[in-house]
């Protein structure tokens, strides 16, 4: 093998000077030395690809040398011949038990000595191509170890969007999942609908304004050209790549400092009208982002895609759930209760309140000769003065308290743990506000009103549902109608209040 290095020591100068004659003739690139003790240094300096070795020095052991060089990784695979003129029976089993490719005796011939060197250095050839392929075999264990690494991040970011995680949530999360999978300083979730300026509607580790920070699309040349062909983009340095030319010069005439070194912009696409972009960047001194990030990223991002769309049916399905049923509870003119809702709530309230022992009040609120309001200024004002009456109502309540329409112009308060005392304070408190308040007649100025109110508390003798209570309460309020409106009265027979 042509121009392969042969390192040669050998204290006998006549053998050392010959050989390494023949060996330069037959085109090797030699080194020599007579001293044992200086086979390490030559090594150090420059390896060969083959060693001759002479096994007695005066100054060292050919063993030991020996033994140095196939301990030490560096030089282990050299192949070392052995050349001595001890008795091979000797030399030659222990020198080869030692690692050494083969044993000479000396005296030599020329011819057998080339043939042997030949040999072993094609060996090294075939052994050094050998290990390559080994290297590549584990690099590409390494590579598939990674990737079976990313699939399992993969999975467990999967796994965290489960269904019953909202859509916003599912962006925070996949934008924190993603940012760490990938190791990245910068991660963002943008939407953009069809017509508006794309929103920022999730961060990891970014200094986050969410929801409200708006993306100017001159800024951000990758997030445009991801929306505009709905496929990856990389930018591996802004510094350099032709996307980022304009925004560049820009950079410069603002004297703006970018840290900012590569990005990646991966669109994904919800409905027919919205889109997305995951918008991963890493800093100047961080590893740039590269094909494979993208790769891994994008499978992630479109697996997570799905469980969006699911999430937003869902959401959808709630949303249109919770309207309906609120319709189905409320008065459409005065926003409170209706009737239905009531007789729940109070059969739900009469419910807890004989289970522990409490009670419960109840105020029937009828306006008192509410037809003059319709008669003298029409139905439009009567109905705004009832949607007046109902806010009056729902602000004087507490938040354990609920207010319902009971009929046309009566409504029911009803009192959770409130007793006949306290119920009949607060209705007389509520005759007062009623009392006092300017109802509004649009443009024609206010008028005034007053109300009768019935009390009855629950329990009371021979009341089970929540019709005897209500009735209970009717007769408390035609008591009050009856003794001349514009007053509270209790149920006739019910202990009165102190
Ligand atoms: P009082 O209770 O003091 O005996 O007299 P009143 O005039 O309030 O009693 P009544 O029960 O005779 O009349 C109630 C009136 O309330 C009849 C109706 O015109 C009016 N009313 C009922 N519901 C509505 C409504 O939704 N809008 C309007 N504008 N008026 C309503
Ligand atoms: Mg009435
Ligand atoms: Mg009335």
């Amino acid at each position: 093998m042509a121009n392969a290095r042969i390192l040669i020591a050998d204290d006998d100068a006549s053998i050392l000077q010959t050989m390494s004659w023949v060996l330069k003739e037959h085109g090797y690139d030699v080194a020599s030395a007579r001293e044992g003790s200086r086979v390490l240094a030559l090594l150090e300096e420059r390896t060969p690809d083959l060693v001759l070795l002479d096994v007695m020095f005066p100054d060292a052991d050919g063993y030991q040398i020996l033994e140095r060089i196939k301990s030490d990784p560096r030089w282990r695979d050299i192949p070392v011949l052995m050349v001595s003129s001890l008795p091979p029976e000797e030399a030659a089993v222990r020198t080869l038990g030692l690692g050494a490719a083969d044993f000479v005796k000396k005296p030599f011939r020329v011819k057998e000595l080339l043939a042997r060197i030949q040999a072993q250095l094609r060996m090294r050839t075939i052994l050094r191509s050998a290990n390559d392929a080994l290297h590549n075999v584990e690099k590409e264990l390494e590579r598939v170890r990674e990737e079976a690494e990313n699939r399992r991040k993969l999975v467990d970011i999967l796994h965290d969007v489960t269904n019953d995680l909202s859509s916003d949530e599912i962006y925070h999360l996949l934008a924190r999942r993603v940012a760490r999978a990938l190791d990245l300083t910068h991660c963002s979730v943008i939407l953009a609908r069809a017509g508006e300026r794309p929103r920022v509607v999730a961060t990891a580790f970014e200094q986050a304004v969410e929801g409200t920070l708006e993306l100017e699309l001159d800024r951000y040349p990758e997030i445009r050209a991801a929306l505009e062909t709905g496929r990856p983009v990389l930018v591996e340095d802004v510094r350099t790549s032709p996307l980022y030319a304009e925004v560049r010069e820009r950079w410069k005439r603002d004297g703006t400092k970018v840290s900012i070194q590569s990005i990646i912009a991966l669109p994904f696409a919800l409905e027919p009208t919205q889109a997305g972009v995951f918008f991963l960047r890493r800093s100047i001194n961080e590893p740039p982002l590269a094909r494979d990030d993208v790769e891994f990223a994008d499978t992630v991002v479109k697996a997570a895609v799905a469980a969006v769309q699911r999430a937003q049916v869902l959401e959808m399905t709630i949303a249109d759930n919770r309207r309906l049923e609120q319709l189905a509870l409320t008065d459409p003119l005065t926003k409170v209760l209706n009737r239905r809702a009531l007789t729940d709530r109070l059969a739900a309230e009469m419910g807890r309140v004989k289970r522990y022992e409490s009670t419960v009040s109840l105020l029937l609120i009828d306006l008192d000769h509410f037809k003059r309001v319709n008669d003298n200024y029409g139905h439009l004002v009567g109905d705004d003065v009832l949607m007046e009456v109902a806010g009056l109502l729902q602000n004087a309540v507490r938040a354990v308290d609920f207010v319902a329409r009971y009929g046309g112009e009566e409504f029911v308060i009803a009192l959770p743990e409130t007793g006949t005392e306290g119920a009949t304070a607060f209705a007389e408190r509520l005759r007062e506000v009623i009392e006092a308040h300017p109802f509004s007649r649009g443009s024609a100025g206010t008028l005034h009103l007053t109300a009768s109110i019935g009390v009855a508390s629950f329990p009371a003798p021979g009341w089970e549902t929540v019709e005897d209570f209500l009735a209970g309460a009717d007769q408390a309020l035609y008591r009050a109608k009856a003794e001349g409106r514009n007053r509270v009265r209790g149920v006739e027979g019910a202990p009165a209040p102190e």
